[in-house]
This record gives C-alpha cells, sequence and structure tokens, in this order.
C-alpha cells in the first residue's frame, strides 16, 4: 500500500502522522511511504531521517492525497484537505466529528473511509489511542493552570505548592480517567490540594488505590460541582462520553460564583467542552477571561509539545495503522476494536454517537 503523510496544517501544530522510526516499520513491512517535504522538520525530525528509513520526500500535499491509498495524520482534515480525500482513500487520523457539524459533511462528500483514533478500543474498555494525548494533556494541564495562576497571567497571584505555614491552592479535577488522573500526578507532584469527581464509583475506587490517600475522591453530581469549584482556584475539565459531544458541568453560574483569579482548563474542549462559557482557543492566543476567571481551552494542547507527543502517538498507532496497511479495510473485520474506529465510510456516519449527536443536523 502506499502511505501518504502530510504536514500539519492547523495553527501551531508541529505533530506529524509518523516518525521516522515508524515509517521503518512500514517499509519493514512491505509499503510505501511518501512524507512532504520538511513535514517533521520542526520537531527534529529531517527530510534526511525520513529518507533513511525509506520513505520518499514529496514537495506537495496534492501529490500526496492524489497518490496516497491511505493518508496518516494527527488532527482532523481542515476543509481544504477534505477536499483532497476521495472514495476507497483511508484517512486514519484524530476527527472529533461530534461538535463538528462542516468537517462530518466535507467527509460525507468526500467518501473517503476516515478512522477516528480518538474511538478505537482495547480490551479493557480503554481507547488505547486518546490515551497517549490525554497523558500529555492531562499533565500539561497543571503546568498551564499553575502558570495562569500567576499575578501578571491575569490569575489570583497563588502558587498550587503553597509554601511552609501557608496552605496550598485547591486543584479540582472532573473527570478521573487519563487527563485527570495524570493532572492528578502532576497537582500532587507541586503538592497542592487535589480533589477528583468522576461519575464512575469503581474508577473512584482506582484512584483512591492508586493516590493512597494523597486525592480526595468525590462522586460527581450537581451539588458537588457547585461546592468544589467555589474552593477551586484551578478546575481542571477533564470528562469524555467516547465519540460524543461533552456534557457543559460547569454552569455561567457555577463560575460566576469562583474566586477571582481562578482558572479553569477545559482540555474536553475538543469533544466542545464542559464549561458552559468555553469556546477553543489557540497556543497562540490560549486564554480569556469570563467573570474574572481564566479561562485556558487549547484544542490541540498536545501540540504545545509537539516531539513527545508524536512520539507517544506513533507508539500507540502502529500496530493498528500496519495492520490497515497491510489488510487494507478488511483489517477492521477482524478487529472489533479497529472497527469501532471507523467513523466514517462512503458517505455514512457509521459511529452510533456521532450519528446521535449530528444525524439531525444534516
Ligand atoms: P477517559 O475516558 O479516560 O476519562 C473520562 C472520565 O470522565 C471517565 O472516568 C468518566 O467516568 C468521566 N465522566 C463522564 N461523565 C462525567 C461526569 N458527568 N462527571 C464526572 N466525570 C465524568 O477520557 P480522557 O482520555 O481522560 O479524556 C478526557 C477529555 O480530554 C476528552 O474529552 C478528550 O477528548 C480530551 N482531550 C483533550 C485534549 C486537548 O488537547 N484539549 C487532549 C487529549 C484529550
Amino acid at each position: 500500500m502506499l502511505i501518504g503523510v502530510p504536514k500539519e496544517i492547523k495553527n501551531h501544530e508541529y505533530r506529524i502522522g509518523l516518525t521516522p522510526a515508524a515509517v521503518r516499520e512500514y517499509v519493514e513491512n512491505g509499503h510505501d511511504v511518501i512524507v512532504e517535504n520538511n513535514g517533521g522538520a520542526a520537531i527534529g525530525f529531517t527530510n534526511e531521517q525520513y529518507m533513511e528509513a525509506g520513505a520518499t520526500i514529496i514537495d506537495t500535499p496534492e501529490e500526496i492525497f492524489q497518490r496516497a491509498d491511505m493518508i496518516v495524520k494527527v488532527k482532523e482534515p481542515q476543509p481544504n484537505e477534505c477536499k483532497m480525500l476521495r472514495e476507497g482513500q483511508i484517512l486514519y487520523t484524530f476527527l472529533h466529528l461530534a461538535p463538528d457539524p462542516t468537517q462530518t459533511e466535507l467527509l460525507g462528500k468526500a467518501g473517503c473511509t476516515a478512522i477516528a483514533y480518538e474511538t478505537v478500543t482495547d480490551n479493557r474498555n480503554g481507547l488505547p489511542l486518546l490515551a497517549p494525548m490525554s497523558e500529555v494533556a492531562g499533565r500539561m494541564s497543571i503546568q498551564a493552570g499553575a502558570h495562569y495562576l500567576e499575578k501578571a497571567h491575569g490569575g489570583s497571584g497563588t502558587l498550587l505548592g503553597g509554601v511552609p505555614g501557608v496552605a496550598p491552592g485547591k486543584v479540582l479535577i472532573i473527570g478521573g480517567g487519563v487527563v485527570g488522573t495524570n493532572a492528578a500526578k502532576m497537582a500532587i507532584g507541586l503538592g497542592a490540594e487535589v480533589t477528583i469527581l468522576d461519575r464512575s464509583l469503581p474508577r473512584l475506587r482506582e484512584l483512591d488505590d492508586i493516590f493512597a490517600g494523597r486525592v480526595q475522591t468525590v462522586y460527581s453530581t450537581v451539588d458537588a460541582i457547585d461546592k468544589y469549584s467555589q474552593e477551586a482556584d484551578l478546575v481542571v475539565g477533564a470528562v469524555l462520553i467516547p465519540g460524543a459531544a461533552a456534557p457543559k458541568l460547569l454552569t455561567r453560574e457555577n463560575i460566576s460564583k469562583m474566586k477571582p483569579g481562578s482558572v479553569l482548563v477545559d482540555v474536553a474542549i475538543d469533544q466542545g467542552g464542559c464549561f458552559e462559557t468555553s469556546k477553543a482557543t489557540t497556543h497562540q492566543d490560549p486564554v480569556y477571561i469570563i467573570d474574572d476567571v481564566v479561562h485556558y481551552c487549547v484544542a490541540n494542547m498536545p501540540g504545545g509539545v509537539a516531539r513527545t507527543s508524536t512520539i507517544a502517538l506513533n507508539n500507540a498507532t502502529l500496530p493498528y495503522g500496519i495492520a490497515l496497511a497491510n489488510k487494507g479495510v478488511k483489517a477492521m473485520l477482524e478487529n472489533e476494536h479497529l472497527l469501532r474506529g471507523l467513523n466514517m465510510h462512503k458517505g455514512k456516519i457509521t459511529y452510533k454517537a456521532i450519528h446521535d449527536d449530528l444525524g439531525q443536523q444534516l
């Protein structure tokens, strides 16, 4: 199969679909790989490294989209990329279709077979291709939150770890999955007081075991969100309903009752956000303030640490990508977990939660 790797074109997105090491695995499996000129140069993956791994460097995205049987990317295709896709071509990337009717419509018109990293599953009910990016975003959320709590960046002037004689800051994490757990690890590392809310009691039990008394776990209710958000210095939004838009858990009224200068980091923004006042921002212009509360809602947080993220993502996407290259769309018939990644095929939405969210609008 001919595998095409275009350069990412979204604002400040420096990740790339395949590392040189991953290219070598595809080549070892008998495939040809074409990579866009300088596609990984910004994160230290040079054309020479790709060529040594067996890839051919191509000057334009048009040629890559036209020739490749499978396109491997990181972010959802932008409108002009969607227009270059075609029926019979596999697109293997993050899609996040539920909050994005425009992209869904364009992919429908293109007719390609679109497999979304974020809905591929594993034997433990996990999302193995979302997990590495969630690990990165979870760890970054506390770094970003601590930064914006500084007075000069719009925050209340609170040091999350406190100092001897001064109480630490309070971090509230809504959603105790991969993002939430990694956020908690960083917040604990800084010495903050950490509370995690989740809807899953089994998950709260696991968290209680993992953190051995170092975090407070609380069942997520409207009441708990109201109470703990008023006390928090930093709230991290980390909920997920797979394939569906995020529920708006923190309302405008909750936010208006928060301490002035507190910070919200809505990691779930790529699924539409879990705070009522959230709107997607970029690494270039990451924050805005509503009701004296700083909002950080960068939709591609892992893009900020693009080198770490690209390697972590490739570790997870590689085995499924090789299966697709070796067997084509039939690979999905042999692997129910890969099949769950199928979001669109020949112009139709093939994932129920996305259909339920968007079916009426299209
Ligand atoms: P996950 O499935 O591991 O965890 C989600 C958790 O949310 C689960 O434990 C679930 O029980 C919990 N949850 C669901 N409804 C809830 C509710 N009403 N109250 C409290 N908890 C609730 O998912 P994850 O990998 O941690 O991802 C979390 C979010 O972060 C997703 O929306 C994902 O798309 C997003 N994400 C964003 C970025 C970014 O750059 N912005 C990067 C990675 C992941």
